[in-house]
């Protein structure tokens, strides 16, 4: 039945430290109370966050789709006047890329939207309603499909963008208001990868203070902007008071609103009680692989980076050593062993992976021979996909459980640079060892190390420092931004 616990002796607190709130439907949306049986977290969250968190939920139902303050906003869009007559202000995100990247963008787009009193909606474009529950009571985030604005035509070089505003001298911080007078009644933030200088303007205190004022924000980006949000002097105060231990915003957050739906839940937790919940320890190991031999090889074969993932976790002790001897020698000496030791613990390894090759090779090492300490080592991987098809319904659900199954691990080695990785670190509360990228088909040496902090990585942070108004260090401003492990240009909240 669905309410077995996988450790019934563990007392857990369902509502996660009081991130959530009882009255929502349990059987709609069975994980929303039952994700706190399946991992331990470091952190309570502050009593400030969770006051700000119930604020949030009655400003997104007061102003979300289908009230008359929503239906006043949305009339003013379209109609082009800005006569603010109502205090709803909106955010609004335009899901895209990867799932790792999904949740990491909508983790932050919330962040800023709480940041700023304003709600956020997220464009269904994604289907993201079969992936997650919706998050707050009582309302929908997801965008009516009556939306005036066509935002999907929106692009880098669209003039509602601000920083093609503050490049054509429109509008903007720092701009002289006598020259423009007006504001925009919407404004578009491009904040992808690849974004330019304009663009990141968005992360300076003058620039936030002009976009306070504009009822209709529409944000695209796919990365976790987080860690810059801490360096805008007008947040700071807020940003402490919401996170005393600064770096569990993502693991707070990504708790409160991620909530797979229950065909993914269901799933996530068969595959638990089938292959985990016994082993005396739980190792998740993520694989992902960005380099390429070829086109036929993207995720290899590569035996370097096998020897990698087995170095990694036998320098750290995650798992045992193996012995030296094979085949029919081994096998009795294992029997012998374990006459004496007495030791039938299994450790249970969730490997994921775009390829099954190495799951397939590590079980195979762990199966020809005996293990130092004689504890038996298992390894599951629930899919094994070979390409990454992003807008492939049945495939998105694979990987939200899969980042799930990595969170429920007492342990995780992750790949450098993948915002698949930091998802379940975050979600789990856990520092992995963060395997770093090879390069030339050799592993580096280490092949991993341990990371900072659960957080994740910002990967195309700014580097412009808005007070000295020339590029700087971004990463030696505070003590609690740092550049990242695996990402040296990237920034983190530690
Ligand atoms: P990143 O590219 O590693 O930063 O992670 P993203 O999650 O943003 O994008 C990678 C996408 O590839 C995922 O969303 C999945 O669709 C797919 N993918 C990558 N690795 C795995 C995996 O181990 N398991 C599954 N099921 N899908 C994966």
């Amino acid at each position: 039945s669905d309410d077995i616990s996988p450790s019934p002796h563990i007392e857990y607190d369902r509502l996660l430290g009081g991130l959530l709130i009882e009255g929502f439907d349990e059987k709609t949306c069975r994980s929303r109370y039952q994700f706190a049986r399946y991992h331990k977290s470091p952190s309570i969250p502050s009593l400030y966050l969770i006051e700000r968190l119930r604020k949030q939920e009655v400003l997104q139902k007061k102003c979300g789709p289908g009230t008359k303050a929503y239906k006043e906003a949305s009339k003013q869009l379209s109609s082009g006047h800005t006569i603010n007559t109502t205090d709803c202000n909106y955010l609004i995100l335009i899901i895209h890329a990867g799932l790792g990247n999904q949740m990491l963008e909508i983790a932050s787009a919330f962040l800023y939207a709480l940041l700023t009193n304003r709600i956020l909606l997220v464009d269904r474009y994604k289907e993201i309603d079969d992936l997650f529950c919706e998050p707050f009571p009582g309302t929908s985030w997801l965008v009516p499909s009556d939306f005036p604005l066509n935002y999907g035509e929106f692009t880098q070089s669209s003039p509602e963008s601000y920083g093609n505003m503050l490049q054509n001298k429109v509008a903007g911080g720092n701009t002289d208001r006598s020259l423009t007078g007006t504001r925009p009644h919407y404004v578009y933030l491009y904040l992808n990868g690849d974004y330019g200088f304009h663009d990141k303007l968005f992360f300076c205190e003058d620039d936030q203070q002009f976009l306070q004022g504009i009822p209709w924000l529409i944000i695209r980006t796919d990365m976790y902007f987080v860690p810059s949000l801490f360096l805008i002097p007008g947040f700071q105060d807020e940003l402490s008071r919401l996170f005393p231990e600064k770096d569990t915003v993502f693991h707070h957050l990504a708790r409160y609103l991620f909530h797979p739906t229950n065909n993914i839940w269901y799933s996530v937790t068969k595959y638990y009680r089938s292959y985990m919940a016994k082993a005396a320890k739980r190792v998740g190991i993520q694989i992902r692989i960005y380099e390429t031999k070829g086109i036929l090889q993207r995720n290899g074969p590569f035996p370097h980076i096998l020897n990698q993932i087995l170095s990694c976790a036998q320098n750290e002790k995650l798992l045992p050593e193996i012995g030296m001897m094979e085949g029919a020698a081994a096998e009795t000496q294992n029997k012998g062993a374990a006459a004496e030791t007495q030791n039938n613990q299994t450790i249970a390894v969730l490997t994921t992976s775009l390829s099954s090759w190495y799951r397939d090779q590590i079980q195979k090492k762990y199966k020809e021979h005996p293990t130092v300490d004689d504890t038996t080592v298992k390894v599951y991987q629930p899919s094994h996909e070979e390409y990454q098809r992003s807008r492939n319904r049945k495939h998105n659900m694979k990987a939200l459980a899969e980042i799930y199954l990595l969170s429920m691990n007492d342990e995780l080695i992750t790949s450098g640079f993948s915002t698949f990785g930091y998802a379940a670190q975050g979600l789990a509360g856990l520092k992995p060892w963060i395997m770093f990228r090879s390069e030339n088909h050799v592993a580096p040496d280490p092949p991993c190390g341990r990371a900072m902090s659960i957080e994740p990585c910002f990967h195309q942070a700014p580097f412009y420092d808005c007070k000295a108004k020339r590029d700087g260090d971004l990463g030696k401003v505070v003590p609690y931004v740092r550049h990242c492990e695996d990402v040296s240009w990237g920034l983190k909240i530690v």
